[in-house]
């Protein structure tokens, strides 16, 4: 971490750039598919199919210091305190973590099962952390249909009116710095439509790399 304390201070340690997402025994070199997009984009659905889809894919579970919503399922993250998250970014312990809306989200070194890639799904901050450490991350950036389709995905999941007005102002700034990133942008309008171009885009990154 860097001395003030600040998210990604850490990232660009040649020593240690990189050296997480290593070849298990045997295997090949993961590739990390990162998904990232704003609140309400519908980026979980997307991640959640690729995964029960391909089963060379393995998804790393974040940490955070964000209480459970009501109904939110027990293994969406590791549910830590504040303190624990802090012990662990001073041991060294993340690829990356960053600070949404006072809470603190965190992708911890990853142990990838020999074979498969690795995918993460994680904010914007935390998509350019992970590039900076490893160039060859494929970034796929997903953006609601429209504004008033990305409030009601949030109201559905209960989100208040107070925090649907924070992420709906958070969106623009997300969206410049993703598109930029971005190998793939997709305009969610259906789970099945985007969830082909991923898999279209995984298919044609592993035929690149791999042959
Ligand atoms: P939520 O509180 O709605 O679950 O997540 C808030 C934001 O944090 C979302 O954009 C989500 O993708 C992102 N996020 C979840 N896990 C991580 C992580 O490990 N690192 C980073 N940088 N962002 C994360």
């Amino acid at each position: 971490m860097s001395p003030n304390g600040e998210p990604g201070g850490d990232a660009g340690d040649p020593e240690t750039a990189g050296a997480e997402v290593g070849a298990g025994a045997g295997g090949h070199e993961p590739i990390v598919f990162i998904v990232c997009g704003a609140g309400g984009a519908g980026k979980s659905t997307i991640t959640s199919r690729m995964i029960i889809e391909d089963p060379m894919l393995h998804l790393s579970r974040s940490w955070t210091t964000r209480p459970r919503r009501e109904g939110e399922p027990e293994d969406a993250y590791v549910w830590v305190s504040e303190e624990d998250f802090r012990r662990r970014v001073e041991a060294g312990g993340f690829l990356e973590w960053a600070v949404f809306f006072e809470h603190l989200y965190g992708t911890p070194t990853p142990e990838v099962p020999p074979g498969n890639d690795l995918v993460l799904e994680i904010d914007v901050q935390g998509a350019v952390q992970v590039r900076q450490r490893d160039p060859n991350a494929v970034v796929v950036f997903v953006l609601p249909p429209s504004r008033a389709e990305q409030e009601r995905r949030m109201r559905e999941r209960g989100d208040g009116d107070e925090h649907v007005a924070r992420r709906l102002a958070k969106s623009d700034g997300e969206e410049e710095i993703g598109r930029e990133l971005a190998d793939l942008i997709i305009v969610n309008h259906d789970v099945e439509g985007s969830l082909a171009q991923v898999q279209k885009l995984i298919g044609e990154v592993r035929r690149q790399r791999r042959g």
